[in-house]
């Protein structure tokens, strides 16, 4: 029996003890993992520093986010998870009507490596506070991070229900080989069409958090100063490596000089006039996503930016003016610090342009045309939609996060995680009493019966 295959009969012999039902028990293991936050911080961010380059700060921004999910689920599991009456009709108004929330089994989480706690630990939470056992598989292109949840969650969390199995392709094609009862992966497109065919054959359930280009369109009736701040901060941040990072920017060509000089002056005022040296900048994943960046700028002006260095996978952050819908930096999800600014001659256009496109995962619009907003969140679809910022829909709680299309299926976040992975199981009791009113229902159904 392959390792893989152990962690995972481990764990359905683990949640077949029924241990995992008791809310108590949940909350329990809830707070453990509260406190590995809090107490791994150091090896937390030194995994994430050897990683992806990241500062102190933009880990903390991470595992706040994740303390707060796991305070939410503490807060509320007693309510998810109690049974919710529903309404009742004239034939049901003296019974019992209900739905009861209730585990699904063993779930797998397959994470990614651009926020490998967020995306790893995010669904886990879900998967707890629901009941299920969990097999968490990190990303093995975040190798360090991946170490730190190998060593140190096992010392927190229950081992057998929440086992963590590391390895890259083969040990994830052994797993996906085993049966489970709902699969949470975080990831790109195309290894989610391998997720789903795998899932098939056990007719599992799949959440799939994929990614896709971010549109970003800013109006000309806007604060560009403050919405180009908020861009620059969205798309940069982790060195563009960011599923909701804005994608590219449609905007008014008269806008084109202003917006370039706006974002040049913040990444400045983000990261010097030298971000390679700049803690809070960090660098790419590794040389195989730097060679796919560099070879994106191909045929593109680059209007701000375009340093690189390979061996340290350094890009500095970028931006391209003038690019075409055919452009090579168009044609694939960039996740890197490139920044591509096309034009168009109005919010129709813009909208347009989008609808032509694979639904994405963010849609962010900047305006202080509120008429424009909802007309903009009206006639076109995206995962999730935010106005005059970026990013920021991801911490809140109480709101579903999700893709819709090509981006990906299913949600989580707060009580969405919950529901997620639980089965919603309808309920209804009934009395063996007042058989009289069945009478109508049973054959034979003769005329007399039936009134006619
Ligand atoms: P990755 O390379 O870390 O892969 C993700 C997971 O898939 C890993 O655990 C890996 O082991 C597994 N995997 C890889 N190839 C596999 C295969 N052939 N069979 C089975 N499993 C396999 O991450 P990635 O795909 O480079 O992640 C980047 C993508 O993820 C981007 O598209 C980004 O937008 C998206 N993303 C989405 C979200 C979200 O919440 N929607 C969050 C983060 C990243």
């Amino acid at each position: 029996m392959s390792r893989e295959q152990k962690a995972v009969d481990r764990a359905r012999k683990a949640f077949l003890t029924g241990r995992s039902k008791s809310l108590e028990y949940r909350i329990t293991q809830l707070k453990n993992l509260l406190r590995f936050v809090r107490e791994r911080q150091n090896e937390i961010t030194e995994g994430l520093k050897k990683d992806l380059g990241r500062s102190e700060g933009g880990t903390l921004y991470e595992t706040l986010g994740l303390e707060s999910e796991i305070n939410l689920a503490v807060k509320y599991l007693k309510e998810w998870a109690a049974p919710r009456p529903v309404s009742k009709s004239m034939m049901t108004i003296s019974d019992q009507v209900y739905i009861q929330p209730e585990p699904l089994g063993v779930v797998l989480v397959i994470g990614a490596w651009n926020y490998p706690w967020a995306v790893t630990i995010g669904p886990l939470i879900g998967a707890i506070a629901a009941g299920n056992a969990a097999v968490i598989k990190p990303s093995e292109v975040s190798s360090h991070t991946s170490k730190v949840m190998e060593d140190f969650l096992p010392l927190y969390l229950d081992k057998e229900l929440y086992p963590v199995v590391t390895g890259g392709l083969t040990e994830t094609q052994e797993l996906l080989k085993q049966r489970f009862d709902h699969i949470f992966y975080t990831g790109n497109g195309t290894v989610a069409k391998i997720i789903m065919e795998a899932a098939a054959k056990h007719l599992t359930p799949t959440t799939l958090e994929l990614g896709g280009k971010s549109p970003c369109y800013i109006d000309n009736n806007c604060d560009l100063a403050i919405a180009c701040r908020r861009i620059a901060w969205g798309k940069y941040s982790n060195c563009g490596q960011t599923c909701i990072a804005p994608d590219y920017i449609l905007c008014d060509p008269s806008m084109q000089d202003r917006v370039i000089e706006e974002i040049k002056k913040n990444i400045k005022d983000f990261y010097t006039e030298d971000p390679q040296k700049c803690l809070d900048y960090g660098h790419i994943i590794n040389h195989r996503h730097f060679r796919r960046l560099m070879a994106l700028l191909e045929g593109s002006t680059v209007a701000v930016g375009g340093e690189n260095d390979e061996s340290l996978c350094y890009i500095g952050p970028t931006v391209l003016r003038d690019v075409k819908p055919d452009a090579k930096v168009m044609q694939e999800e960039i996740f890197g610090p490139l920044l591509p600014i096309l034009t168009v001659s109005s919010a129709d256009e813009a909208i347009k342009f989008i609808n032509q496109r694979e639904k994405p995962l963010a849609l962010y619009i900047f305006t202080s045309d509120n008429k424009l907003i909802k007309r903009m969140i009206a006639e076109t679809s995206s995962g999730g939609v935010v106005a005059n910022d970026c990013l920021m829909h991801f911490s809140v709680s109480s709101l579903p996060f999700g893709g819709v299309g090509n981006s990906g299926m299913g949600h989580y976040h707060g009580k969405y995680g919950f529901d997620n992975l639980s089965h919603l199981r309808g309920c209804l009791i009934k009395q063996l009493k007042m058989e009289g009113v069945n009478k109508m229902r049973y054959p034979p159904h003769t005329a007399d019966k039936l009134g006619w």
